[in-house]
This record gives structure tokens, sequence and C-alpha cells, in this order.
């Protein structure tokens, strides 16, 4: 590489850990928001949020940006693994970026900062009527920046690639016509097994304090590091990171629920260790934090499901939460708390949906998205089709709006196209933790001794310090051997759930 070559790729650097700290300055006054900002605030954020992403959006698409990828991409001859992946991931951000004009990306920061404040009430007043006008402006915000992006089959595909590299909503609507159908059928031997689960050990009534404190403790064991992050409460549970010394997490705690706040920490844990594990040649670089959304969500529904409602898991933590809950809990048995904790039943709520059901609210998410899009619903229509949607796919119907449209942060967020790589999460979570299991054949004694360390350095080895080094699909071959397969999640859900409901497995 000739001198001039190096000088622009460190520029080019240089730019990008510019742009990493403005993106994880944007993401704190998020997080205030969330956490702790009162309610007057709002304008100012919004303001505030709109002049940054201005700046982040100038620094981006700077003709010098575009000059230095140019010369490095001319004669990039031999770059390291990291440097060209960071080169692809610049290139792929300005192409993006260089689209979308300066005062869209203004209005849209402005509109999403607003509409969480009015989702926020509308939700607490079960009221979509509150909602409609802010998200129908974010919504055609949305469109805007699909026609700026561009894509080649619908609009959906421009905005789904900013979360998932690669991913078509073609591709997408084939791997839910499955994931339904096989959910279906589970569904249905679930419904006639020989023994059906009791979940009201979890539904007693759990002190908010000692529930903190467990989730904390549990927390600590699996390896979230509280030097280098700090749990808050919030009406959403979420997980923001400022680098891989300061990565936060939220929850929500229920007084009649012990599962709500513990298995949402380990959600939200299982994001945050991803963060924290981000390796040092990386770090502080437009790849250095979690490669997609879907790999993401892999590592949270691994901890939080694979894990944390794994019966091993109870044969451990259950001595421990008696000594919380004494009263609550001096029936119960692991056999009994293993099974609660995987009752499946069709629910209102998304994020404390059974893993069985948690694919058809993912299902039903696209579905509505898609037509919202293609504009063949309107905005005031939702909550009809909200709820006849989930009439047909679960067999249930929201009562209000709060357990139905209105009970995801997303939309008003402006994050739309997003919902899918939650089921991907599922898909790469089964078949990491089969590949895992492979690794390591003691892996549940040694989560029922606590020792939770091992499955944490596979993750770090394999997924977490590589960043965005390696394109999702790529990852996963690396860790695992395989290109994303959805057989490891029907196989994971078949023998986990015949194992609860007590019918053969095949
Ligand atoms: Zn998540």
């Amino acid at each position: 590489m000739t001198l001039t070559t190096t000088r622009a790729l460190d520029e080019l650097k240089q730019v990008s850990a510019e742009l990493f700290d403005l993106g994880r300055i944007a993401e704190l006054l998020e997080w205030d928001q969330e956490t702790m900002m009162p309610p007057k605030g709002v304008p100012w954020r919004a303001e505030q949020l709109a002049t940054l992403k201005g700046i982040l959006h100038e620094r981006l698409t700077a003709p010098r940006v575009g000059d230095l990828l140019k010369q490095v991409e001319d004669e990039g001859g031999q770059l390291s693994d990291v440097d060209a992946a960071i080169v692809r991931e610049m290139r792929r951000a300005y192409d993006r970026e260089v689209k979308l004009p300066a005062e869209l990306v203004r209005e849209l920061a402005r509109a999403t900062s607003e509409a969480l404040a009015t989702w926020r009430r509308a939700r607490a007043e079960a009221s979509f009527a509150l909602f409609a006008d802010d998200l129908a402006r974010v919504v055609e915000l949305k469109r805007q920046v699909a026609e700026h992006v561009g894509y080649r089959a619908e609009p959906y595909d421009a905005l789904l690639d900013e979360y998932e590299p690669g991913m078509t909503a073609a591709e997408l609507e084939t791997m839910f016509a499955n994931l339904r159908a096989e959910t279906v059928a589970l569904l249905d031997e679930i419904r006639r097994a020989p023994r059906q689960v009791d979940r009201s050990v979890f539904e007693r009534e759990y002190d908010l304090d000692a529930q903190w404190r467990f989730g904390q403790e549990v927390l600590r064991w699996i390896g979230y590091d509280f030097e280098a992050g700090r749990q808050d409460k919030s009406t959403h549970p979420f997980c923001t990171h400022f680098g891989t010394g300061d990565v936060r997490i939220t929850t929500r705690l229920h007084p009649r629920d012990l599962g709500q706040a513990l298995f949402g920490s380990m959600h939200e844990g299982g994001h945050a260790m991803y963060e924290q594990g981000i390796g040092p040649s990386v770090q502080r670089s437009v790849i250095g934090s979690g490669v997609s959304l879907g790999v993401h969500e892999s590592q949270s529904r691994l901890w939080e499901n694979c894990v944390g409602r794994s019966r091993a898991f109870w044969e451990y933590a259950l001595p421990r939460a008696r000594e919380l809950f004494p009263s609550q809990l001096a029936d119960a048995d692991v056999d009994t708390v293993w099974r609660a904790a995987n009752k499946v039943e069709p629910s209102f709520i998304r994020v404390e949906a059974d893993e069985v059901t948690y694919n058809l609210h993912i299902a039903l998410r696209f579905e509505v998205e898609r037509k919202i899009l293609r504009r063949e619903v309107e905005t005031k229509d939702l909550p009809t089709l909200w709820n006849e949607s989930m009439t047909q796919m679960l067999g249930i119907t929201p009562a209000n709006d709060a357990e139905g449209v209105l009970q995801d942060i997303h939309w008003a967020s402006g994050l739309v196209g997003y919902f899918p790589t939650y089921s991907l999460g599922n898909l790469y979570a089964a078949q990491i933790w089969a590949a895992i299991g492979r690794d390591l054949p003691d892996r549940d004694a040694r989560i029922a001794a606590g020792d939770f360390g091992p499955i944490l350095a596979w993750l770090r080895d394999r997924i977490h310090q590589h960043g965005g080094t390696y394109l999702p699909a790529d990852l996963i071959e690396r860790a695992t051997g395989e290109r994303p397969n959805a057989r490891y999640l029907s196989a994971y859900l078949r023998a986990k759930y015949a194992a609860v409901y007590g019918f053969a497995a095949s």
C-alpha cells in the first residue's frame, strides 16, 4: 500500500471513530429521555437530537469521505480483516446516507423524539387516537427514507437492510410461512399433551425490591459487568451502549409476575454482554458494536431462553430465589418452576410471550408493517387490522390498544422493518446453542452448578470480540460451522416442549 493510501485509510478510520462517538452521544441523549428526563424536556431534547443527527449526517456524507473511500478502494491492496470491514461498512453507511437529504434526517429525529412522548401517553391511556397523527408523520418520513435509499423489490427492503444487511422481505415471507406452519403444529401437540402446565407459582405477590435484587444477582452470575454498566427502570426494557466500558440496561418490574423482570434482565443482559465483549481491535469504529440486530437478538434470547428457562438454571437459581421469596416459593420444586417458566399460552404482549408463540407475534408485525409501507392500510385503521390479525393468528383479541397496537416502542422510535430481526435472533440463538452443546458436553451440568463462565467465554471468542468484522451469515458460519439454518430452532423447540409437556419429541 502506498504512503498516500495508508494516510487515507488512517483518516477514514479517524472519521469512523468520530462517527462512533457522535452516535453514542445521541444514544446517551435517548437513554436519558427514556429513564430520567422530566416530561417538559421533550421539545428541547427533540431539537438537540435533530441538531446532533444533522451533524452526524454531514460528517458522514462530506465529499472528503467519498474521496477517501475511493482512494482506499482503488489501491487498497492487502487490508487486514478489520480494516477491510471498516472500509466496507463506511462505504455502506456513506452510500446509504448520501442519498438522504439532511433536512429529512433532522425532521425524522425531531418527529421520533416527539412521537415517543406521545406514544408513552397514548399507551398509558390505552388510546391509539392520541398517537395516530404522530405515527402517521413518522411512517411518512420512513417512506421517504425508503424512496431515497432505493430498493429492488419493495420499500420494506430499504428499511430492513439497515438492521439486517442483505436480508429481504421476500426471504422473510418464506421464513415466516415455515415458522407459522411449524408453530401451529407444535401448538396443537401442546394443547393435546398429557401434562398441562400451571404457571401460578410465578403469579404470586413478589416484593419489588427483592425482585430487583434477584435480577441484579442473576446478571452478576451470568457475567454482566456492573463496573461497565448499570441497570435502571423504564417503560420498555432496553439496552444501550456508549462503548465497551459503559453498556446500560433497563428493566420493568411487575408485582404479580416473577418472570417479567427476571427474564427481561437476562434478555437485556445478553445484549449488554455482547457489547461489553467487543474486542480492542474493533472498538470505537463503525464496526465497534454488534454486527446486526438479528445477531444481537440471538445473544439476548440465548441467555433469556436457552439458559434462563432451562431446568439446569432453576436447579441452581431456585435455592437462592427461595431465600428471597420464602413464602411464595416454599412449596415449589425445580420441575414446577421450570415448567411454569415455559408455559405455552397465546398472550397479547410480545415481550412476555412464550418461545413457541413468540414468532407469531413477529409474523403479525411483519405483515402489518408491509401493509403500512405499501399503503394498503391507513394509520387510523391500524388498531382494527392489529386486532383482526391477532384473532386470526393467536386466537385472542386485545381488549384495548395498550395490550394491542400500542404495546411496542419501535414505531414511535422510527424503527420500521426492525421486528423481523427478533425471529432471526431466535433462529441464530438455537443454532449457536446447539454448537455450544457440541463444544461443551457438560454445558447443562455447569449451568446447574452456577458455572456460566464457559458459555460466556465461548460467545466472547466466536461472536462478541469480532463486532461487525464479518457479515451476519458469515459470522454464524464461522461460529457454528454452518450457514444460518432454521432447522435448529425447530429441533430446539420440539425437544424442549416435548420435555416440558411430556409428549414424544419426534
Ligand atoms: Zn432484545
